[in-house]
C-alpha cells in the first residue's frame, strides 16, 4: 500500500482525551478516532490489525475444531427472559424498542442465542460435541467506558460456545480451548497468564481469565500469583493465608464504651487507643440492589466488593452514601459498628469471625466500643471471605509467598455447566435415550482490546512497537526523496519485489521531509523499516532496521526479500 493512497492521519500532539499511552498512540498513529464515549472508528491501519489478529484467532479456533458462524447483534428480549438474565445483567445491556414497540436488545454476549439455536434442533448425543464461534461486534453500556479500545461500549469479540454430552467430554473441550488460547496469544507476540476468575453474571461453576501482565496504568486487573506453585487468581477470587496472624485472646473481656475525640479513621483510632489496627473491625455500609447491608472486616484490610456481591447474590453493589450511613447508624460517618444497627444484615469476614475483644464504632459520635465479641454482643447473619489478598501473604495451597501484579484481561473461558441449557430447555437424548441438558462452555477473546493491550506492553517514547504478526504491515519502505528519479525507481522495484513475495509493505511515497517520515514510522510502529537514501544507494545498498532496536543493517537491493524474511523470522 502507498501512504498517499491510504488514510493515516497521524497527530503530533498528545490528544487530551487519552490517559493511557496505548490509547494516545492509537489516536496519534492514525489508527482510531472517537465517535462517542466508548465508540470508535477503526481507520485503515487499525482495520488491518483487526484483520490480522482475527485471522490468527480463526486459524487456531478452526484447528481446535471450532466452527465459525455469525449470529445476529439484534436479539428479541424474550430469549434473555428465557435464561433469566434479562433481570440480572443490569444496565450494561443496551435495549431498544422496534417500531411495533417490541422490546429488543443489542448482544453483549451470545449464550442465549446459541442455546436457542440448538434447542430442539440438536437432539442426539451423536451430534455432540459441538463448538461454534463467531467474530463480531458486541454492545455493552459500560459504566465507565474508557481507555480507548480497552473498555468500549461497542467492540469486537471472538466468542465460542461448546456443547457436550457429559463432564468428561466437556473437560476435553475446555482444555482444547485453553490450549488454543495460549497459542493465539503467543502467535500475537503476547505471553499470557491463565488465572482463576469470578464467574460474574455469566454464572457456571468456574472460570479462567487470560491476562497480559503489564507494568503500566493499563493494567486494570489485580492478579495474585504464588512464587512457588502454579496458584494464580484474579484478586476478585484470590484467597490467602496470613503469615503472622494476630494472637487470639483466650478470655472475653467486658465490653466498654470509650471516647475517641477527633479519631474516626482506623489509623486515628488505633493511634488514639494505642492498639494494632488488627484489633479494630471496620463496619462498612453498602447498598446491595439498593438495600443497605453491613460488612465487617478487620481494620487493616480492604473489602473486595465482588466477593460481597457474589455472597449476597445481587446484581448491584455500591458503598452507601454518607446520608444513608448517617440515617442507619444515627451518627456521623466514621463511628459505625455492628451493635445496635437495626434491620440490616451483618456479613462478617472469616477473619473477623475468629477475633475476640475487638474494637468497633459505637454508632455514637466520637465513641467506640472495646472488647466487643461476636455471639455475646451481637449476632452475625453470615460469614464469608470478603477481603483482598495482600502481597507477601502465604499461598492457600503451599508455603510460597503471594505476589501481586497488574494485568489486562484479553480473554476468558467459562465452565457454564447446564445454566443456560437447563433454563432454556435445551436438551438432547443420551446414549441410553435419556433426556439431558447440554453441558456448555463459553470462551471470549477481545479482538479490539488485545491489540491495544499489546501496545500497552510494547512501545517506547517514540511510538508503537508492534509484534510482527499483528502489525498492520510487516515492512515500511521509506525513500528519503521520492521526487528524485533514482529513489523512486528503487522504491518501486523494492516495493514490487516485497509485495510479489507476499510481504505486506507500506511505501511512504509522500513528498515529506525525512524527519517527518521517520517520526511517523516510529509512531505507527511497523516492525521492519527500509530506508532508501543517497549514501547507501551509492554502494547499491539499503538501510534495514527493526523498530525495536537501533541497529541498522546495510543490505543489497537484490537481497531485500531474503533479508527482510530473515529479520522477520528473528523478531517477536
Ligand atoms: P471485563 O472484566 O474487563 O469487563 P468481561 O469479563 O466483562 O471483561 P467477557 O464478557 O468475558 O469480559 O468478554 C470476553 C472478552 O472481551 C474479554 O476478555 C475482553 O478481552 C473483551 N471485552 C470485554 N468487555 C470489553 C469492552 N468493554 N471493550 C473491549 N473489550 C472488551
Ligand atoms: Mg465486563
Amino acid at each position: 500500500m502507498r501512504w498517499t493512497q491510504t488514510y493515516i492521519p497521524t497527530l503530533r500532539d498528545i490528544p487530551s482525551e487519552a490517559e493511557l499511552i496505548s490509547h494516545q498512540l492509537l489516536l496519534r498513529g492514525g489508527y482510531i478516532r472517537k465517535l462517542a464515549a466508548g465508540v470508535y472508528i477503526y481507520l485503515p491501519l487499525m482495520q488491518r490489525v483487526i484483520d490480522k489478529f482475527s485471522q490468527i484467532v480463526r486459524n487456531e479456533m478452526n484447528r481446535a475444531g471450532a466452527i465459525e458462524i455469525t449470529m445476529p447483534v439484534l436479539h428479541p428480549a424474550e430469549i434473555w427472559q428465557m435464561s433469566g438474565r434479562y433481570d440480572t445483567i443490569g444496565k450494561e445491556q443496551m435495549r431498544l424498542k422496534d417500531r411495533h414497540l417490541h422490546q429488543m436488545v443489542l448482544g453483549a454476549t451470545h449464550e442465549e442465542v446459541v442455546t436457542y439455536l440448538l434447542k430442539g434442533e440438536l437432539k442426539s448425543y451423536r451430534q455432540l460435541p459441538l463448538n461454534l464461534y463467531q467474530i463480531q461486534v458486541k454492545f455493552r453500556d459500560e459504566i465507565r467506558p474508557r481507555f480507548g479500545l480497552m473498555r468500549g461500549r461497542e467492540f469486537i469479540m471472538k466468542d465460542a460456545y461448546t456443547f457436550d454430552a457429559d463432564e468428561l467430554s466437556f473437560e476435553v473441550a475446555y482444555q482444547k480451548m485453553v490450549e488454543a488460547y495460549f497459542r493465539i496469544f503467543k502467535k500475537a507476540g503476547l505471553e499470557t497468564k491463565k488465572v482463576e476468575s469470578d464467574t460474574g453474571t455469566m454464572g457456571g461453576k468456574a472460570a479462567h481469565e487470560f491476562m497480559l501482565v503489564v507494568e503500566t496504568d493499563g493494567g486494570e486487573e489485580s492478579l495474585v500469583f504464588c512464587d512457588k506453585c502454579n496458584y494464580a487468581a484474579n484478586i476478585e477470587k484470590a484467597i490467602s493465608r496470613e503469615a503472622n496472624p494476630p494472637q487470639i485472646d483466650l478470655e472475653l473481656n467486658e465490653m466498654e464504651e470509650v471516647d475517641t475525640p477527633g479519631a474516626s479513621s482506623i489509623e486515628e483510632v488505633a493511634l488514639f487507643l494505642n492498639v494494632n489496627p488488627k484489633k479494630l473491625v471496620k463496619t462498612l455500609i453498602y447498598l446491595a440492589n439498593g438495600k443497605p447491608v453491613a460488612a465487617l472486616i478487620r481494620g487493616d484490610r480492604e473489602l473486595n466488593p465482588v466477593k460481597l456481591k457474589n455472597h449476597l447474590g445481587v446484581i448491584d453493589i455500591e458503598i452507601a452514601p454518607a446520608a444513608t450511613v448517617e440515617a442507619i447508624t444515627g451518627c456521623p460517618v466514621g463511628f459505625a459498628g455492628p451493635i445496635g444497627l437495626k434491620n440490616i444484615p451483618l456479613i462478617i469476614d472469616n477473619e473477623v469471625k475468629r477475633l475476640r475483644n475487638f474494637i468497633t464504632g459505637a454508632n455514637k459520635s466520637e465513641k467506640h466500643l472495646i472488647n466487643v465479641n461476636i455471639g455475646r454482643d451481637f449476632q452475625e447473619n453470615s460469614v464469608t471471605d470478603l477481603i483482598n489478598a495482600l502481597a507477601n501473604e502465604l499461598c492457600p495451597y503451599c508455603d510460597g509467598k503471594l505476589i501481586i501484579k497488574k494485568g489486562i484481561e484479553v480473554g476468558n473461558t467459562f465452565m457454564l455447566g447446564t445454566k443456560y441449557s437447563a433454563s432454556m430447555g435445551a436438551t438432547f437424548l443420551d446414549s441410553e435415550g435419556k433426556e439431558k441438558p447440554f453441558i456448555m462452555g463459553s470462551y471470549g477473546i477481545g479482538i479490539t482490546r488485545t491489540p491495544q493491550a499489546a501496545i500497552e506492553k510494547y512501545h517506547d517514547e517514540k511510538g508503537i512497537i508492534w509484534p510482527k504478526n499483528i502489525a498492520p504491515y510487516s515492512v515500511e519502505l521509506i525513500p528519503l526523496n521520492y521526487e528524485k528519479e533514482e529513489h523512486k525507481k528503487v522504491a518501486e522495484q523494492v516495493y514490487n519485489a516485497l509485495i510479489e513475495n507476499g510481504i505486506d509493505t507500506l511505501l511512504d511515497d509522500r513528498l515529506e521531509r525525512a524527519g517527518v517520515k521517520f517520526n511517523d514510522a516510529d509512531l505507527i510502529g511497523i516492525p521492519v523499516r527500509i530506508v532508501i537514501g543517497d549514501k547507501s544507494l551509492k554502494q547499491g545498498k539499503l538501510e534495514m532496521k527493526f523498530r525495536g532496536s537501533e541497529e541498522i543493517k546495510l543490505i543489497d537491493i537484490k537481497d531485500v526479500v531474503g533479508e527482510v524474511s530473515k529479520l522477520l523470522e528473528e523478531v517477536r
